[in-house]
């Protein structure tokens, strides 16, 4: 049996020169955990061409939706961002990566940091049920250079409160903070900042950082996972992975090339 699924492009959503998302059919037997990474990618001269994509839709979807870069030079998504509905793509059957909350200890409040498309994988997890149940908070940080590129913030903030679902725990318990570096926009500055300064906590009404109560996933730039990983371990937080569940855990939105 082959490792890969093909799947039927259903739709395609442009954000942004640099930003869109699609969202294609779901082989049944494709099973993931809410937060993780798949390979996905394209038959070029009858070779795939894979790259790892998180999965942005809740495993409970019978649809899968990703949140894709658009890189003019790069081999797959100079490719991929003309994809048009109708279009095959090439989905890997297996899944992985650290953004589960099984990799956490419990905790009172649940921060998930993104920057650019590393808000993806945290879009299955603000839709699993479970999420809320562990905690009673969820704080969502997005942070982008310009106010277009924060993708979903009408989902989040106008859809999600209103699903049948999980409608009444978001409305209860998810807080939305997105912010830019360099459009005005009602939170400005770089999450790092906002976190050191203690802006963020003023702004949700929620205590600094603390490592008995909060627990922490985060998904971005190299620079962005440098910067609030030290911040946490200054702060006594522990790293968690598949083997041991921790305080905070980490995942590449991209590797530099
Ligand atoms: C665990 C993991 C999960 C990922 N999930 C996603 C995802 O959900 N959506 C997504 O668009 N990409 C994601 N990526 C990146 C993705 O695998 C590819 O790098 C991206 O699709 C570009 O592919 P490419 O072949 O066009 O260019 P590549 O040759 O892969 O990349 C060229 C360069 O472009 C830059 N770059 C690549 N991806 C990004 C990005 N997402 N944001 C900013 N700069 C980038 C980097 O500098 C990189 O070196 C993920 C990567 C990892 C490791």
């Amino acid at each position: 049996m082959s490792n890969f699924n093909q799947e039927s492009v259903l739709s395609v959503h442009h954000w942004t020169d640099n930003l869109f998302s699609f969202r294609t059919t779901r082989d049944t037997s494709f099973r993931f955990r809410n937060g993780e990474f798949t390979m996905i990618g394209l038959k070029v001269n009858d070779k795939p061409l894979l790259r790892a994509y998180s999965v942005a839709s809740a495993n409970y979807e019978d649809t899968l939706e990703f949140f894709s870069i658009k890189v003019q030079d790069g081999p797959l998504t100079s490719r991929l961002q003309h994809l048009k509905e109708g279009d095959q793509i090439i989905v890997s059957r297996k899944a992985t990566g650290t953004l589960v909350i099984d990799n956490l200890k419990s905790g009172r409040n649940l921060y998930l940091i993104g920057t650019g498309t590393g808000l993806a994988p945290f879009l299955s997890v603000i839709k699993d049920p479970e999420t809320y149940e562990r905690f009673e908070k969820v704080v969502l940080l997005h942070g982008c250079r310009r106010v277009a590129e924060l993708a979903y913030g009408e989902m989040i903030q106008e859809h999600l409160p209103n699903d049948e679902l999980i409608g009444e725990l978001v409305r209860e318990k998810l807080i939305y903070y997105p912010t830019v570096t360099r459009d005005p926009f009602r939170n400005r500055g770089r999450i790092t900042d906002l976190i050191t300064s203690g802006k963020l906590f003023g702004d949700i009404g929620l205590a600094n950082l603390d490592a008995s109560e909060d627990r922490v996933m985060m998904c971005g730039s190299p620079a962005l996972l440098t910067d609030t990983k030290n911040i946490l371990l200054d702060r006594g937080f522990i790293e968690g992975n598949h083997g041991e569940p921790g305080d905070f855990v980490v995942e590449k939105a991209f590797a530099e090339r």
